[in-house]
Parts: structure tokens; C-alpha cells; sequence
């Protein structure tokens, strides 16, 4: 899986990346952005809490 960051709905409220700093993190519009690489297999299961946790669902997995 992959994961991607809607510019236009993250709020920075910071969740995604204090649950998963491996893959996502700031970007200089201080939004969260995901890494471009394939999500290691054991970070997945941390990336869809992201996605679930997110507030206003900016983050989904694409294939
Ligand atoms: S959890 Fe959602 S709103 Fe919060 S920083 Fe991450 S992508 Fe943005």
C-alpha cells in the first residue's frame, strides 16, 4: 500500500505523524505529507490507524 495526504483537507493537527513518523510527516506548507515509497509491511497496520484517527479523512491508501 501507499498512503496520500489531501493538501486541501489536512488541518495540521499533527495525529498522523505522532502515530506513524516513519511515513508521514511537515511539509514546508506545514501540511502532513506521506513518504512516496511503498508502506513497509509492518508500518501498515500504523498507517490505517492514521487514516482512521485522521479528523477530517485527508489521508487514504492508495494500491
Ligand atoms: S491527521 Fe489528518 S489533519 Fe491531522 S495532520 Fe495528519 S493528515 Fe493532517
Amino acid at each position: 500500500m501507499k498512503a496520500y495526504v489531501d493538501q486541501d483537507l489536512c488541518i495540521s493537527c499533527g495525529l498522523c505523524i505522532s502515530i506513524c513518523e516513519e511515513v508521514f510527516s511537515w511539509n514546508d506548507d506545514d501540511k502532513a505529507q506521506a513518504i512516496d515509497e511503498e508502506v513497509p509491511e509492518e508500518l501498515e497496520d500504523s498507517v490505517k490507524e492514521a487514516i482512521e484517527s485522521c479528523p477530517t479523512e485527508a489521508i487514504s491508501e492508495i494500491e
